[in-house]
C-alpha cells in the first residue's frame, strides 16, 4: 500500500518503517528540515534499539523516503498517518494544534479518497474534530480513522511488529477494511485487530496508559508503607504479582513514571474527564503520589548527609527509563535540581542520554565518559535509571574511586546484603 506518516518522531518513524519493512510504500513527512535532511543521509535522530538498520534497509529498497513536502506525501498516499505530538497544553489537557494543523494540510492536499488515520494519542472526540477541519478544507471523499499506538520506546520495534492488539476506530466500512488489510502482516501472531467506533478507540489508548500509570503509584505507595512498617517490597511484589488475576508487569518500586506519554496522558485524561464533570479521583491520586515520589531519593540523601552543601553526588541513569535517549518529564530532572538546590555538585552518566541532558541542564553539572568516572572522589552514587550495564559492577573498584561508600539506588539493582558486604551504606526503595 502506499502511505504517508506525517510526523517522524519516535512513533511516526518507527511505523514508518515498520510499515516499509512489511512491503509497503511510505513517505515520511516531517516538518523540521533539520530532521529530514538526516534521515536521508540515513541518520537516526534518536535513539532506538534496531531502528537505524531498519530505516537504513529500507531507505536503499527505496520503500521508505523522507520530505518536508507534506503535500507530495498526501498525493501519493491512499493512508495518510497524524503522528505529531500531543504535549500538554496550558490547562492540561492535550494540545491538538500539530495534529489539526496537519489535517487541515493534508485536506488542502487531497487528489482523491484518503483515510486519514489520527496515531497521535488524542482525547475523545477528536476525530470528530479532524472529520470537521478536513471536510471544511476539501471536497474529495475521505475516511478518518483513530488508530493509537501502543509501543514502548526502547522496544518500539519489536512492539510495532509484534503488537498485543491492534485498535481501530472508524465509522465505515471502506476504511476498516483498508486498515485491517494493512495490518494483517502484523497480526499473523494472532493478536486481535480490534474494530470499534472512533470515541472507544480514543479512549483505549488513556484507559491503558492511566492503568499502567495506577499500577507504578500504587506500588511505589506499597514500598513506602513497607519503609515505614518494616517489611521488603521485593517479597511483597513477588506474592502480589504471582496471583494470576494481577500478574507480574509495571510492579517495580522506582522513583516515580516519566517520559513523553504516561505524565501528559494522565493530565489529559483528567481533564476531558472533569470536562465532563466527572472526577477521576483514582487519577488524581496516582498523578500526585508520583510527584511526591520523584523526589523519595532527594529526601533520603538529605537526611542521610543532614546538610548537601559542598557534597558531590554521582548520577547513574538520565533517561526516563533505560534503552532511550529520552528524558521528558524523566525522574531524573527534578532530582538533579534538588541536588543543586542543596548546594551538591552533580557528576552524571548515562549510556544514551548524555546529549540530551547537556540541552538541559548545559554547566550546571558535569558529564562522565562512563560510570566509574562519575564515581571519582563521589561522597554518594545515586542510581535513577535502571540500565543493564548497572546491575553487574565492580564494586571493589567503585569503593576505591568513592570518597565515602554510599549508594541512593532508585531502581532496586542490588540486594541489600551482598551490598553492604562490600562496604557499602545503601538505602533503596521499600526494603530495609
Ligand atoms: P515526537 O515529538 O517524538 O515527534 C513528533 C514529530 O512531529 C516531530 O518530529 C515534529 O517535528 C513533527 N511535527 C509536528 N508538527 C508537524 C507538522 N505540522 N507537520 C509535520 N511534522 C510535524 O512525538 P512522539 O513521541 O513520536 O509522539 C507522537 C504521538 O504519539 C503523541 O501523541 C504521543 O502521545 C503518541 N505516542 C507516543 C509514544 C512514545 O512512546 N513516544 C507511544 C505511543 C503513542
Amino acid at each position: 500500500m502506499k502511505i504517508a506518516v506525517v510526523g517522524t518522531g519516535y512513533v511516526g518513524l518507527v511505523a514508518g518503517a515498520c510499515f516499509a519493512e512489511n512491503g509497503n510504500e511510505v513517505i515520511c513527512v516531517d516538518k523540521e528540515p533539520a530532521k529530514v535532511r538526516l534521515l536521508q543521509r540515513g541518520k537516526i535522530p534518536i535513539y532506538e534499539p534496531g531502528l537505524d538498520e531498519l530505516v537504513r534497509r529500507n531507505k536503499a529498497e527505496k520503500r521508505l523516503t523522507f520530505t518536508t513536502a507534506l503535500e507530495r506525501g498526501v498525493r501519493n498516499a491512499q493512508i495518510v498517518f497524524i503522528a505529531v505530538g500531543t504535549p500538554t497544553g496550558e490547562d492540561g489537557s492535550a494540545d491538538l494544534q500539530h495534529v489539526l494543523a496537519v489535517a487541515r494540510d493534508t485536506a488542502k492536499a487531497m487528489n482523491g479518497y484518503k483515510v486519514i488515520v489520527n496515531k497521535s494519542t488524542v482525547p475523545v472526540g477528536t476525530a470528530a474534530k479532524v472529520r470537521e477541519v478536513v471536510r471544511r478544507e476539501t471536497t474529495h471523499p475521505f475516511s478518518v480513522v483513530s488508530n493509537p499506538e501502543f509501543l514502548k520506546q526502547g522496544a518500539a520495534i519489536e512492539d510495532f511488529m509484534k503488537p498485543d492488539r491492534v485498535v481501530i476506530g472508524a465509522e465505515d466500512p471502506r476504511a476498516s477494511e483498508l486498515m485491517s488489510e494493512l495490518y494483517a502482516p502484523f497480526t499473523r501472531t494472532g493478536a486481535p485487530i480490534m474494530l470499534m467506533d472512533c470515541a472507544s478507540a480514543e479512549l483505549c489508548k488513556y484507559a491503558a496508559n492511566a492503568m499502567l500509570a495506577t499500577r507504578i503509584s500504587f506500588m511505589n505507595e506499597v514500598a513506602n508503607v513497607c519503609e515505614a512498617v518494616g517489611a521488603n517490597v521485593d517479597q511483597v511484589r513477588r506474592a502480589v504479582a504471582a496471583d494470576r488475576r494481577i500478574g507480574p508487569s509495571f510492579l517495580f518500586p522506582g522513583v516515580g513514571y516519566g517520559g513523553s506519554c504516561f505524565p501528559k496522558d494522565v493530565k489529559a485524561m483528567l481533564k476531558f474527564a472533569s470536562a465532563k464533570e466527572y472526577k477521576f479521583e483514582i487519577l488524581e491520586s496516582v498523578e500526585a503520589v508520583n510527584e511526591r515520589q520523584k523526589l523519595r531519593l532527594l529526601g533520603k540523601v538529605q537526611k542521610h548527609f543532614g546538610s548537601l552543601k559542598g557534597k558531590r553526588l554521582a548520577v547513574w541513569g538520565l533517561a526516563f527509563k533505560p534503552r532511550t535517549d529520552d528524558m521528558r518529564e524523566a525522574p531524573s530532572v527534578p532530582l538533579i535540581r534538588g541536588f543543586l538546590d542543596g548546594g551538591a555538585s552533580v557528576h552524571a552518566y548515562d549510556p544514551e542520554a548524555m546529549t540530551v541532558a547537556r540541552t538541559i541542564f548545559g554547566s550546571k553539572i558535569s558529564y562522565a565518559e562512563n560510570s566509574y568516572a562519575a564515581l571519582t572522589g563521589a561522597d554518594a552514587l545515586v542510581i535513577v535509571t535502571e540500565w543493564n550495564e548497572f546491575r553487574e559492577p565492580d564494586f571493589a573498584r567503585m569503593r576505591k574511586l568513592m570518597r565515602t561508600p554510599a549508594i541512593f539506588d532508585g531502581r532496586n539493582l542490588y540486594k541489600p546484603e551482598q551490598i553492604r558486604a562490600h562496604g557499602f551504606t545503601y538505602a533503596s526503595i521499600g526494603r530495609p
